[in-house]
């Protein structure tokens, strides 16, 4: 196989000097494995506040739904988001880092085993009668 040359390009100084330019045709970079992350989430949903997040854990008592520990808890989608799960509050499962990592991409509901879990149910305005 042949390789072809690069397209140089030259640029002439004030001075005099003779400048030999490689152009490299633009490649885009793969976006961060972060701003992926964040491009998903923008794309599944609104998300939601810092008070909200507090008040789930609370719910729950503070203490990772696997577990029961009650160290430094990080929400866990339910339905994880390459798996088309929303980025939303009612998908959304306080676990530790050591039970969110383990979960992975399954999809695990522990709030279901919990006493205070409430199903999610279609948003109504009271006129379904529910
Ligand atoms: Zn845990």
């Amino acid at each position: 196989m042949r390789l072809t040359r690069p397209e140089t390009k030259t640029i002439v100084l004030p001075s005099g000097k003779l400048f030999l330019i490689k152009l490299v045709p633009f490649t885009p970079r793969k976006p961060s494995a972060y701003k992926r992350r964040k491009q998903r989430e923008a794309a599944a949903g609104i998300g939601w506040t810092a008070a909200e997040w507090r008040t789930l854990c609370a719910k729950y008592g503070d203490h990772c739904l696997n577990c029961g520990e009650s160290i430094l808890l990080v929400p866990d989608h339910v339905t994880p988001l390459v798996s088309g799960g929303p980025h939303a509050l009612s998908n959304i499962q306080p676990l530790c880092v050591k039970c969110n990592f383990r979960k992975g991409l399954q999809i695990i509901d522990y709030r279901s085993k919990h006493a205070s879990y409430e199903p999610e149910t279609a948003d109504c305005d009271g006129h379904c009668g529910a």
